[in-house]
């Protein structure tokens, strides 16, 4: 699979889509004009990656509309080099986008198959990044301080202890609520015990669950 011409004229589409609904963000809007979001979809779903909507990947998960990586994306913040830390790699689309920005991306993904095929397509596409199968509440200590922690799953309540792998000044974006409905956070470490939140609109994910799957 590769990218086409007709690919690219649609992601033009998609990214003046974008504009309207109110992202202003250059650098986001650039790398989702780059990133061709068709290889990251089910075969079956293809001819509907640049269609602005979340789409079944494998393993019962999605992914994220466009609108919503584009939000979580501006959030953060990414300057070049920025240390960020995903949780939930999905498709990888979310985390090629951060690694077309020139962040150094870490990705935890508790399936399995997931994390595997991601580190296909973004090796393929020739994106780096640290992929992890493992449990994103736990964090990854051992890699940071962090400069932005994005959780791209539902979480019920802020996971505690990925607040303290944040550098001061640094940033966690994660929708917080109900299956049915999550507030986009934004929680900013403005000092070493001192934290500052932010709301950012209603937005729904599939949940931020414990645990891995192995799946075989
Ligand atoms: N960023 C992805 C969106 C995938 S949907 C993309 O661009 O495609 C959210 C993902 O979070 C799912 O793959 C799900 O399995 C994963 N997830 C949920 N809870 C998790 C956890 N505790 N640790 C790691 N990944 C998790």
């Amino acid at each position: 699979m590769e990218d086409t011409f007709e690919a690219k004229g649609k992601r033009k589409k998609l990214v003046a889509d974008l504009r309207k609904k109110g992202i202003f963000d250059e650098e986001v809007l650039r790398a989702i004009d780059t990133v061709p979001r068709h290889l990251f979809m089910d075969p079956a779903f293809l001819s509907h990656a640049y269609v602005d909507k979340a789409f079944p990947i494998s393993s019962g998960q999605t992914i994220s509309q466009p609108y919503t990586v584009a939000v979580q994306t501006s959030l953060l913040r990414v300057k070049k080099r920025d240390k960020i830390l995903e949780i939930g790699t999905g498709s990888g689309y979310q985390a090629a986008i951060l690694a077309q920005m020139g962040a150094k991306v870490y990705t935890i993904e508790r399936f399995r198959e997931l994390f595997l095929k991601a580190q296909i397509i973004l090796t393929s596409l020739g994106y780096s990044a640290d992929f992890f199968y493992g449990d994103g509440y736990v964090g990854k200590p051992q890699y940071g301080p962090f400069d932005g922690i994005l959780i791209t799953a539902a979480a019920p309540l802020i996971p505690e202890a990925l607040l303290s792998q944040l550098k001061i000044g640094g940033r966690l974006v994660v929708p917080v609520g109900t299956s049915d409905s999550q507030v986009m956070t934004v929680v900013e470490r403005t000092g070493p015990e001192s934290y500052e939140h932010t709301e950012h609109g209603n937005f729904i994910f599939v949940p931020m669950l414990k645990g891995t799957v192995n799946g075989r």
